[in-house]
């Protein structure tokens, strides 16, 4: 889909030098497009690209992979085979391509049914990125949607949500209905048309056309009352702005879908992201709140949950309903603060001066009367820099720092909180 415009900016210049650049691979290595803004390009090279495209699509169409599935599901236990190395569900009539490729053989209904077990994570830092809920958490989102009374979810980039719905709507007479949006194509092998939609959420591009964006629009619409939530996991080195600008887009089609309007509501939000980018989100989006509840992974070596003693996830809620709704499992150490309104972990003690729960990490932060404000455990009031920071720092480095962290020493990209290998 469409390229972003990005600034390139030198120490001490005002203004940089725009051009344009992949929205969604961030390294250069996995797409190399780059371009002036004010570039003009040659018919060759136009032409080039379009060739390069050309040859870089998918061997399938969605449609394609859609009927191969209808076969694959009839054959045989023993004729149901998935090539590891092309990520692929083959047919009989195919093994012999695939023959000194690695396979999984007598894939069952249920393998199926969960292709975030059988796909391996993509995990490519700055691309896909691909960290899955793990079970916990998963149960506790689906959980979370069936009491907030949500009958519908569009699940941007969450496949392990929308795999457990899905399971659950085929186990029960169950209700509740998952969209699937995300780049991830391999998706399209295990699921409609009406269930997965090939989607960029960085420049919010469909690439199945019109057609997918009807499927969209259509799920938005809330008929008989089954009220819609969308619920997001992004890549974390994901550009803020450009997925604010996405989501903003799919609310706006949200809005247009209710005839009688939906007065100044918005289309309610599950964004999950590290707590570090709070600031960023709120800027986007100022009816956000922030929950405490820690989102653990499966594949993630450093965000699995805490009380194994490993670290705890920095990853958490935001969500444009009302706080006090979101209940969190006290069985985990979550309480309600009747000040606050909302539930808090078990670390996050109410400050009477600052009249709030005000960790964000869930640890329990101190109050520094001097900064009139409440900072982590591990910061002490320098009276050099004349405010709260790290033991550790050299005074008055007025070094911009980290936008991720707001640490001095390194930029966003090499951001050690980002870092997740
Ligand atoms: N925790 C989620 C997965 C989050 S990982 C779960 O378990 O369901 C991030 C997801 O975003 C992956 O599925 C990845 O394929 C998808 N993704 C990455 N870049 C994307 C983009 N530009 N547009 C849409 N989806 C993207
Ligand atoms: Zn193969
Ligand atoms: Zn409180
Ligand atoms: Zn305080
Ligand atoms: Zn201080």
């Amino acid at each position: 889909g469409p390229a972003l415009l990005f600034v390139k900016t030198s120490q001490g210049k005002e203004e940089g030098r725009r051009f344009y650049a992949c929205s969604a691979c961030r390294d250069r290595k996995d797409c190399n497009f780059f371009q002036w803004e004010d570039e003009k390009v040659s018919e060759t090279r136009l032409a080039a690209r379009e060739e390069y495209n050309r040859n870089h699509q998918p061997c399938f169409t969605h449609k394609q992979n859609v009927d191969r599935y209808k076969n694959f599901v009839l054959l045989p236990l023993s004729k149901r085979r998935f090539c590891q190395e092309c990520q692929q569900l083959l047919l009989p009539a195919e093994w012999e391509k695939h023959s000194d490729h690695q396979f999984l053989c007598d894939i069952t209904n249920a393998q199926l049914k969960s292709p975030s077990q059988l796909l391996y994570p993509l995990e490519n830092k700055k691309t896909n990125a691909q960290y899955l809920f793990a079970d916990r958490s998963c149960q506790f989102l689906l959980n979370l949607l069936i009491d907030l009374g949500f009958r519908r979810v569009l699940s941007v980039g969450t496949p392990r949500l929308h795999e457990l719905i899905q399971s659950k709507a085929s186990q029960e007479e169950f209700s509740i209905r998952s969209l699937l949006l995300d780049i991830d194509f391999r998706y399209s092998q295990f699921y409609t048309e009406d269930e997965f939609c090939h989607y960029n959420m960085f420049n919010h591009h469909f690439f199945g056309g019109e057609a997918a964006l009807e499927t969209c629009r259509k799920f938005l619409y809330e008929e008989n009352g089954e009220r819609v939530i969308m619920v997001t996991d992004p890549p974390f080195g994901g550009l803020v702005e450009a997925l604010a600008t996405s989501f903003k887009k799919l609310m706006a089609m949200w809005k247009e879908g209710e005839k009688e309007g939906h007065d100044n509501k918005e289309m309610p939000m599950f964004w999950i992201f590290p707590y570090f980018f709070e600031s960023r989100i709120l800027d986007f989006f100022p009816s956000f709140s922030m929950m405490d509840y820690q989102v653990d992974y499966d594949n993630h070596a450093l965000y699995k949950h805490g009380k194994t003693g490993r670290r705890q996830s920095p990853v958490r809620i935001f969500t444009n309903l009302t706080p006090s709704m979101i209940v969190l499992p006290e069985e985990e150490g979550y309480r309600f603060c009747t000040v606050c309104q909302r539930y808090v972990s078990s670390g996050n003690q109410h400050c009477e001066i600052c009249n709030s729960c005000t960790s964000k990490d869930g640890r329990r932060w101190k109050h520094c009367i001097l900064c009139k404000k409440c900072v982590k455990p591990s910061w002490f009031h320098c009276n050099n820099c004349n405010r709260c920071t790290l033991q550790k720092h050299s005074c008055e480095k007025t070094d911009v720092g980290c936008f991720v962290c707001g640490q001095a020493g390194h930029k966003r990209s090499a951001c050690p909180s980002l870092s997740r290998t």
